[in-house]
């Protein structure tokens, strides 16, 4: 495992604006996080990643935004308002809760050391209720999503017939989702407002377990793609009791976190036909499809990978944080902290740093900045010493260096440096941005 305490990226992330306690001045609210101005770049490079991989690069796979509140019986009818619930205990010694899963309930409140004295396991609801319009009374509750899931199962046909899609094909969203969760905590693992990535994939019944192999494959290879070391992943089955309401079979992607251990990253189940039968019996509405090339007529199964956004990019911050020793320019070996993250998930992808303050070399290095802006997300750094830039953008993964110097003014050439090698290269301005596209 790698040798980086979740303190450190809590601290790196908190120092450099990527990720802070939402609510701040007025002491936070529990497990609720700001994504600052470099968490927002590098949270929707991994949506984009997802997204790319998901939608854009297939001919199978269209995209839907579906909206957050919904009618309160497509929980009814999901099972959520009957089963989405996690068993909870209560330390009767210092009235801590905790899930009753996530605790050993022969030995002593984690919290206190006391006991055990657990209360009865109860069955608690994980949706948040609210209500819609001024009256505050039953007929009017309605639920923040869980799971953007249900989005894609009640819009099935609507996207089916406008998209022509024939199955297999699957339907892929992301958007927030929200769970009263009994103990949110590790940084933003488990927080009660968090971003999902879904893909329902429809497919004939009897091919289900075919394709749930396809998309254990398909969403391993993403992480490997993206840098995560195989070493810190795994594949787990669910036991049996573990499976949700809806699913046969279900795999879970695991990273090996600092001090948490083996989590869950991203679910993939079979969910069968269970949620569009479900709508159908609720709504009335027939939600089967007619299969032109054999004639028949069948409610499709479906196969789901399920990702929050959070998690993976808190993964992959912990995946690619390394200290080093490098040498400095003086020839003195110094540590540096860098972030040897994936060029596409990088937050900034190039910084301009003129050598100095000196006002000779604002225009032309400001000029230069506005270009490379123009491809590539780029950031401007004047303040302290070269070296000193070099290593804040190390830390936060810049996989580009271009230092523009006094004889930058007369040769027309920049430095520009690599993250990963701090080797450098001299290139005329002319053909810069060329060179950063071709190794972007
Ligand atoms: P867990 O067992 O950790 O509670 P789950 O099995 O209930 O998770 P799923 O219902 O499979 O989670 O949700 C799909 C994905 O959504 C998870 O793999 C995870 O990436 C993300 N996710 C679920 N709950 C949370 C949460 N509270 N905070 C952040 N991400 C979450």
């Amino acid at each position: 495992m790698s040798f980086v305490s979740i303190d450190t990226i809590v601290n790196l992330c908190k120092r450099r604006g990527i990720v802070f306690p939402s609510s701040e001045i007025y002491g936070g609210l529990r497990s609720a996080w700001d994504w600052g101005p470099l968490g927002i770049e590098l949270k929707r490079n991994v949506k984009n990643e997802w997204w790319k991989a998901l939608v854009h690069s297939r001919d199978d796979i269209v995209g839907l935004e579906s909206s957050i509140l919904m009618s309160p019986k497509v929980w009814e009818a999901s099972g959520h308002v009957a089963t989405f619930t996690d068993p909870l205990v209560e330390c009767t010694n210092c009235h801590k809760r905790f899930r009753a899963d996530h605790v050993d309930l022969a030995k002593a409140c984690p919290n206190c050391g006391q006991g055990p004295t657990w209360t009865d396991p109860r069955q608690f609801n994980l949706m948040f209720k609210t209500h819609m319009g001024p009256v505050e009374d039953s007929a009017h509750i309605v639920y923040l999503r869980p799971e953007t899931a249900q989005g894609m199962f009640v819009d099935f046909m609507t996207v089916q017939q406008t998209s022509r899609k024939k199955i297999p094909f699957g339907i892929a969203q992301q958007g927030k989702s929200f769970r009263n969760e009994i103990t949110p905590g590790n940084f933003v693992f488990r927080t009660r407002e968090f971003e999902q990535m879904e893909m329902e994939f429809f497919v004939k019944p009897g091919t289900d377990e075919q394709w749930h192999k396809y998309w254990l494959d398909e969403r391993m290879n993403w992480y490997l793609d993206l840098g995560i070391n195989k070493e810190h992943l795994r594949l787990r089955q669910h036991d049996a009791d573990e499976l949700s309401h809806y699913a046969k079979d279900t795999y879970d992607i695991e990273y090996e976190f600092p001090s948490m251990g083996w989590s869950e990253l991203e679910g993939i189940a079979n969910r069968t036909d269970f949620d569009l039968k479900a709508h159908a019996a609720h709504s009335g509405e027939d939600l089967s499809y007619y299969d032109s090339e054999t004639d028949e007529r069948y409610v499709p199964y479906v196969i789901e990978p399920a990702v929050g956004v959070e998690r993976p990019t808190f993964a992959f911050l912990i995946d690619s944080y390394r200290e080093e020793e490098a040498p400095t320019a003086s020839g003195k070996v110094e540590k540096r902290t860098v972030l040897k993250i994936d060029k596409r998930l990088a937050p900034y992808k190039v910084a301009v740093l003129p050598l100095s303050k000196n006002a000779d070399l604002a225009p032309a290095s400001e000029k230069l900045a506005a270009e490379v802006r123009r491809h590539f997300v780029c950031d401007f750094d004047v303040t302290g010493s070269i070296g000193k830039r070099y290593r804040r953008q190390d830390e936060v993964g810049t996989p580009f260096c271009v230092t523009f110097d006094f004889d930058s003014l007369e040769d027309n050439q920049v430095t520009v440096r690599d993250r990963d090698s701090m080797e450098q290269e001299r290139i005329p301005i002319e053909g810069l941005v060329e060179f950063l596209g071709k190794r972007l």
